[in-house]
């Protein structure tokens, strides 16, 4: 990521001059401390959502094998509320 130290506008590549205030090039710095954060915030994100797909996926497995072995009451009603969603 690329930083135009005088209007502050962002591009992923090399530029031969801003598009925003037409500074030349050589106003354009690295920013790799936002880089480094955005790409952990997409890593975290990535992680999280990994996460949650495996525990719907077992949360469904269990709610199956709730409703077939009929278990207690409160087991199948909250089995059953996994149908609604
Ligand atoms: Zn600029």
């Amino acid at each position: 990521m690329l930083r135009c130290e005088v209007c502050e506008y962002h591009n992923e590549g090399a530029v031969e001059k801003c598009p925003k205030c037409d500074s030349p090039k050589e106003k354009f710095k690295i920013v790799e401390d936002e880089k480094a954060k955005l790409i952990e915030m997409s890593r975290k994100r990535n992680e999280m959502h990994v996460a949650i797909m495996g525990l719907y996926a077992k949360v469904q497995k269990w709610a199956t094998t709730i409703k077939e072995e009929n278990l207690d009451p409160a087991c199948v009603v909250i089995a059953k509320r996994q149908d609604a969603s």
